[in-house]
């Protein structure tokens, strides 16, 4: 019998079996390879310091060396590289803007990630620039590589199952679940935002967002070697060979995964406030972040079936968010933590 069946591979499901095998648990991971899965279209990002307020990300301090830490353990296991260290540069178009990153720098808590304050142009391609500033500590995730490198390894050891999860076909036993035959101890859910559609967790109050991203083309940037991400309205990610993610956009209603083309407009027309050299747009493709109403992670277990759980609500920082969480989430399941309040699915428990 397994210890735990676990239902999808995204970054949630790949941190939760991780953890749960480092722990020498028997984990089944059951998962259909959605292409356009959120972790499959990321761009990968670890931001410390976000907005335009640049406020430092939601315990920064404890997610952000946890994650580098444990991204690294995972490319040695799987003898792959993905993850890499990268400073953000935030093209600054006004006065205005220069001061808040003049002004936060001086912070306590923040100095450390303010390396470099310019008021002069970053870079000729660049266009609108009355200065720049540079943010360390940041970190590009090549996420589709971690998926698809961490899954063969998966295969390889029997431990993950490429098939759609039919909910009909769950059966529940008294102190275990049987899906297709297959029996387990536990089952936990981490569907990304196709939870909303789980019969079990459906109560939880999901807030998708679906964002669109361009991959373009651009010649002479050459922020690769540079190891820089650019940063303004839009996100400039390089990719290699001259090929840069260039998103992305917000939307609430329309939750699918169909390109729009007033999505396309909207990123071209932050492109080309931006850019002043020639791009070629090579794909333009959209996908849904499985967000929370407060912005907080889904765990815990079934408030009827204690040996069913979810981990989820991973939003717009599952790179950072699902190591540390993962972990925590493993240790609970196993005895050995208590749920943090935060992140606990019982504040939400009156749902039901
Ligand atoms: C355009 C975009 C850009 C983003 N950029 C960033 C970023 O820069 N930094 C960042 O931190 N976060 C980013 N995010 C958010 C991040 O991608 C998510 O927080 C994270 O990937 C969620 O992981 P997950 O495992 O919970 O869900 P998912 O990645 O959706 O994984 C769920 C998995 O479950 C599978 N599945 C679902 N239902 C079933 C079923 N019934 N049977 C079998 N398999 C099933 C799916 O195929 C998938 O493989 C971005 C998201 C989008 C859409």
């Amino acid at each position: 019998m397994h210890d735990y069946l676990i239902i999808g591979q995204g970054l949630a499901g790949t941190w939760l079996s991780y953890f749960l095998l480092q722990k020498n648990k028997k984990i089944l991971l059951i998962d259909d390879a959605h292409p356009l899965a959120a972790s499959r279209v990321s761009s990968g990002l670890m931001n410390p310091i976000t907005g335009r307020k640049l406020v430092k990300s939601w315990r920064a301090e404890t997610l952000f060396p946890f994650a580098k830490t444990h991204y690294r353990e995972l490319e040695d296991l799987l003898q792959t590289r993905f993850c890499y260290d990268r400073t953000m540069v935030w093209l600054l178009s006004n006065v205005k803007e220069l001061n808040t990153f003049w002004a936060r720098s001086g912070e306590e808590g923040y100095d450390k990630y303010f390396k470099n304050i310019q008021n002069e142009a970053f870079h000729p391609a660049f266009k609108n620039e009355v200065g720049f500033g540079e943010i360390s500590g940041a970190m590009f995730v090549n996420t589709p590589q971690l998926l698809s490198s961490y899954r063969q390894h998966l295969q390889k050891k029997k431990g993950l199952i490429e098939a759609k999860f039919d909910y009909n076909d769950l059966i529940l036993n008294e102190k275990s679940v049987t899906w297709q035959g297959i029996e387990a101890k536990n089952i936990i859910f981490c569907e990304g935002h196709q939870s909303r559609f789980n019969p079990y967790f459906n109560w939880l109050p999901f807030v998708p967002a679906k964002g669109e991203f361009l991959i373009v083309e651009a010649k002479d940037l050459d922020l690769e070697k540079a190891q820089q991400i650019i940063k303004n309205k839009i996100t400039l990610l390089p990719l290699g060979n001259d090929r840069y993610w260039v998103g992305s956009t917000y939307e609430w209603k329309e939750l699918n995964e169909i390109p729009t083309s007033k999505a396309r407009q909207d990123l071209l027309i932050q492109l080309d406030n931006t850019l002043q050299i020639p791009y070629k747009i090579l794909d333009h493709q959209a996908g849904i972040r499985p967000s929370a109403k407060d912005r907080r992670p889904f765990l815990g277990l079934h408030p009827q079936y204690p040996n069913m759980g979810i981990f989820n609500g991973l939003g717009t920082k599952g790179v950072s968010l699902s190591p540390y969480f993962a972990h925590h989430f493993a240790a609970y399941l196993e005895s050995e933590e208590v749920l943090q309040k935060e992140v606990d699915i019982r504040r939400y428990e009156m749902l039901i």
